[in-house]
């Protein structure tokens, strides 16, 4: 925008107005918000007998993610997406499971650090809408829960966050319920300047 806007400006002062473009063009490019977007994907391993958790709930099921935090896939994805869309690397960067400090910890916790550091890059969330892969158990029952749980975490309205859930028709390693997917993308706008 800034190269566009110093063109024109350029372009003005040399008394160019044939290279200004359309006056409704012009003011949308103007007051148009400076909005980034991130993706992001992960997957996790199931085990019998190990808690289940999506989306900050606990779901009852004989199986549950292997991982050194408490293996919320959702949000994992949700985290990469988000720090994708400010370009600062991704969740092993910033909460690596080498660290001790990390073991077992509530991945809403990874998120809110997540959302410290995208407000701090300057950005705020406008949107994000997340996937699930995995066979069963069926998540749609938790599905509301689980908005609510990631929109108290990152500070805005749950109708900005939309999360939907799939099996694979029993194909690949999610079919064989060997394992979860989640993707996730986020669209972040820059703060308005005080
Ligand atoms: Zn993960």
């Amino acid at each position: 925008m800034s190269l566009f806007t110093d063109r024109a400006e350029s372009a003005f002062k040399k008394g160019h107005r044939h290279l200004f473009l359309p006056l409704p063009y012009t003011i949308f490019v103007l007051t148009m918000k400076n909005f980034r977007i991130g993706h992001g994907y992960d997957v996790h391993r199931l085990a019998e007998g190990l808690p289940l958790r999506l989306g900050g709930i606990s779901i009852e099921h004989e199986k549950g993610c292997v991982a050194h935090s408490d293996g919320d896939v959702l949000i994992h994805a949700l985290c990469d997406a988000l720090l994708g869309a400010v370009a600062l690397g991704d969740i092993g960067l910033h909460f690596p499971d080498t660290s001790d400090e990390f073991r077992g910890i509530d991945s809403l916790i990874l998120l809110e650090r997540t959302m410290q550091l995208v407000r701090k890059a300057g950005y705020t969330p406008v949107n994000v809408d997340c996937t699930l892969a995995l066979q069963r158990p069926k998540v749609r029952p938790y599905i509301d829960s689980m908005r609510q749980k990631l929109a108290t975490a990152m500070g805005i309205d749950v109708n900005c966050i939309s999360i939907k859930a799939t099996t694979t028709e029993h194909l690949g390693f999610e079919g064989r319920e060997e394992g979860v997917a989640a993707w996730a993308v986020a669209l972040v706008t820059a703060n308005d300047k005080p």
